[in-house]
């Protein structure tokens, strides 16, 4: 991967910036995103945030390769203080890492947020907890996409913030559009988990100890779902 070939997770990540965005991308590590987009003119000005050292140098290198440092700020920073209020932030990515790092980052730099911005997250598992954090939040998820690639699903959520929204413990589970369009691909990943789920089931059976015994029940139950689902 590089600023001129993404990943199809990064690149259908990237479909759903909007155009001419002001775009934050946290978590930016080379900073291929941000920088794809600008070489295509498809955004207007861009923040790469990256935590960690060495990633933050990758962004600078690639920024700075691709002569777009007057377009594309990169700074060292946590989460979402990498954004300041002169941005004028349109968009915020938060991708590649867990569900529930995303949702952590999120509720640390709520200070950060104006309401005005467009989320496009693509969480590596942990869905569940990252959309209640966005139910909690009044974010309603506007748009919602799974694809597989290298034999991992991915699922890219797109959400703003609306007023109070409601979904239930299967939607926040499943994905409230992902599971009313029921794609192919949609299907195959559950068919997975549940074969996944019922070994971690049978494993589990005739547990005794209390943590085991809640963990049963919780995979039971996702069985259960996963089935009605499926049914
Ligand atoms: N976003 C890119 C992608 O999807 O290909 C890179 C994903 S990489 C696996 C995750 C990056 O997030 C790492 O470079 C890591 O340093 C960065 N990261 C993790 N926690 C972060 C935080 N709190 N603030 C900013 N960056 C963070």
């Amino acid at each position: 991967m590089n600023p001129h070939t993404l990943s199809m997770r990064l690149e259908r990540v990237a479909a759903h910036v909007p155009a001419n965005a002001r775009l934050a991308d946290i978590g930016s590590d080379h900073a291929y995103l941000p920088v794809a987009l600008m070489r295509r003119g498809a955004i207007a000005h861009a923040v790469a945030g990256e935590v960690a050292l060495t990633p933050f140098t990758a962004a600078q290198r690639t920024v700075n390769e691709n002569n777009l440092a007057s377009l594309i700020t990169v700074r060292l920073a946590n989460g979402l203080m990498a954004i300041e209020p002169e941005d004028r932030i349109t968009a915020i990515t938060l991708c590649g890492m867990g569900g529930e790092t995303i949702r952590d980052i999120l509720e640390q730099g709520k200070v950060r947020l104006g309401g005005e911005e467009r989320l496009i997250l693509q969480p590596n598992g942990g869905e569940q907890p990252l959309r209640q954090w966005l139910m909690d939040n009044d974010y309603r998820i506007l748009d919602e996409e799974l694809l597989r690639e290298n034999r991992f699903d991915y699922e890219i959520i797109i959400a703003a913030r609306s007023g109070r929204v409601m979904y239930s413990a299967q939607e926040l589970y499943f994905g409230p559009l992902l599971m009313k369009v029921r794609s192919p691909a949609f299907l195959a990943k559950w068919q997975r988990v549940l074969s996944r789920k019922r070994k971690t089931l049978a494993s589990l059976m005739g547990a005794r100890h209390a943590v085991a015994q809640a963990k049963l029940q919780d995979t039971a139950r996702q069985v259960r779902w996963i089935n009605d689902l499926l049914a």
